[in-house]
């Protein structure tokens, strides 16, 4: 019990180990994206603001030179009187220098002086560059700014350039980002730990029926094998697993009754004999006086002991057959001419109890590999039992014929028939009809007979099937192939078709 707790215990921890992991990655993987998206949609927002403050800067600065050479100043022309003019123009003047090409400021914000933006080496680089030039930079008190740096050219001279860098903060969107950041790395735990929580639960309930069938499997044993796992009706794997379990169970089941069937009959055969035989030992031995007395007692024991010994050598060579020890001596004959000999050493009987046996061949010769004394004790079998069975003016036919690669051979008879309740067994060992064709015959059968007609026609590679009616009579079919096919022992009891009338 504990090793199987065990084994579902790993199955569940493992589900739920490797849901957790995919459940992770997949969890980060998909932060990670939403992270890198919202991180490049804020760029793409501040470089927009600033191509539209870049926007005003063109529109809205002039670089005059109103008192001779070399005296440039910039001036904002917008009229004041619009407020959303004004608004733009502030806006575009939150961070910004504007430098001639010496790097001589010539009017900026006041937020820029610690971003340092008139620095030669990049004012050659904005001027020099053909578009803008776009950098990140951080002020004194550590707040980043994305930085435009361009040129404009002169008013009154249009080949003077004019370095001009604006900028945006950045300070709100990454705190945005840090924000986003944060919460992903605070939630994560909080949903991995749910995600556990309800893996475990349903590898929990997923399972369940897997327990059940081990548990159920545990409780059978050769008293209950009856007991079947009920069935959830989802239709699905488990559902699969537990039919085909249960299958395996009721297969199971039927040989073990079959079993057990076979040891009660083996001992009740046996034991009849030897209660007789001791009884009429004890009789002999209190109450015989003369030799004759004692001849007679001797002379019964020995006919019971020949039957004891009767069965012991059939089940013997039965069981050494079914076990595959009993190897067939196959060579090239002529069935027809093999059961008309049969036929005729049963004429003598027959004409005893009284019915007419026929043998008619539809073929001259059927000729195939078959071991010569197993066909003719099957034939033997079939035939004694059909003249047993068959009471006086009955007929008893034997008719073979052969169909494309087949032989097939009929022995019918008028009798008595076999009642359907009785048919699906009269192949199995010791089953005997009780009082069928004992009345008729003195001889009383062992309820061998079609075992052996049922594994000879097997080892052949055959089938065998039984047609009956009662009261007017039963057939049984024989089908052997001419050819042998490969693998033809390996045939079970397939081999046997049971038909009612
Ligand atoms: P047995 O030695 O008793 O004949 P079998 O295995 O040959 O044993 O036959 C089993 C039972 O099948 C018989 O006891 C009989 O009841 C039934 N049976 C077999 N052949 C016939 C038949 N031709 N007609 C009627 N019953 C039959």
């Amino acid at each position: 019990m504990p090793e199987r707790k065990n084994i579902t215990r790993g199955l569940r921890f493992t589900l739920t180990a490797v849901y957790t992991i995919v459940f992770t990655l997949l969890l980060v993987a998909v932060s990670l994206f939403f992270r890198q998206n919202l991180a490049s949609n804020l760029d793409e927002q501040a470089h927009e603001d600033l191509n539209q403050n870049w926007a005003i800067v063109k529109a809205y600065l002039r670089i005059v030179n109103d008192k001779g050479q070399n005296n440039y100043h910039a001036v904002w022309v917008f009229d004041s009187d619009d407020p959303e003019e004004a608004a733009a123009v502030a806006a575009a003047k939150k961070v910004y220098t504007i430098a001639d090409e010496k790097g001589r400021v010539m009017d900026g914000s006041t937020d820029d002086q610690t971003l340092g933006l008139a620095n030669p080496k990049e004012i050659r680089a904005a001027l020099q560059a053909p578009g803008a030039q776009f950098s990140e930079r951080t002020d004194e008190d550590g707040v980043p700014y994305l930085i435009r740096a361009s040129y404009v050219n002169g008013e009154e001279e249009p080949n003077k350039k004019f370095y001009v860098a604006i900028g945006t903060s950045l300070a709100k969107s990454h705190k945005l980002l840090r924000s986003f950041t944060w919460q992903g790395a605070a939630l994560l735990p909080l949903v991995i730990l749910t995600g556990i929580t309800i893996g475990w639960i349903f590898a929990g309930r997923a399972l369940t029926p897997v327990l059940e069938i081990a548990e159920t499997a545990q409780r059978i044993s050769g008293s209950n094998l009856s007991l079947r796992i009920p069935v959830r009706g989802a239709g699905d794997e488990l559902d699969r697993l537990i039919e085909t379990f249960n299958q395996m169970i009721e297969r199971i089941e039927v040989n073990f009754n079959q079993v057990r069937q076979f040891s009660t009959d083996v001992s009740h055969e046996l034991r009849t004999p030897i209660t007789v035989v001791r009884g009429q030992l004890e009789v002999a031995l209190f109450t015989a006086e003369t030799v004759d007395q004692y001849r007679e007692a001797v002379v019964n024991c020995l006919a019971d002991i020949e039957r004891l010994s009767q069965i012991v050598r059939a089940l013997l060579l039965l069981s050494q057959a079914e076990t595959g020890q009993v190897i067939l001596q196959k060579q090239t004959l002529d069935l027809v001419e093999i059961a008309e000999g049969i036929v005729d050493q049963f004429q003598i009987p027959a004409e005893g109890a009284e019915v007419t046996l026929r043998f008619i061949a539809h073929t001259p010769h059927c000729t195939g590999e078959f071991d010569r004394v197993q066909i003719e004790r099957m034939l033997s079998n079939l035939l004694s039992n059909a003249v047993k069975f068959t009471p006086a003016g009955g007929e008893v036919r034997v008719i073979i014929d052969r169909k494309e690669n087949e032989a097939e051979i009929r022995v019918e008879d008028t009798g008595e028939g076999i009642s359907p309740e009785h048919l699906p067994h009269i192949f199995d060992r010791f089953y005997r009809v009780r009082g069928a064709g004992e009345q008729a015959s003195p001889e009383k059968g062992l309820g061998l007979g079609l075992s052996f007609v049922a594994w000879i026609v097997r080892a052949h590679g055959g089938t065998v099937d039984v047609r009956s009616e009662s009261g007017k009579g039963t057939t049984f079919v024989v089908r052997l192939p001419l050819t042998v096919l490969a693998g033809a022992r390996q045939i079970d009891e397939a081999g046997l078709i049971v038909t009612g009338a």
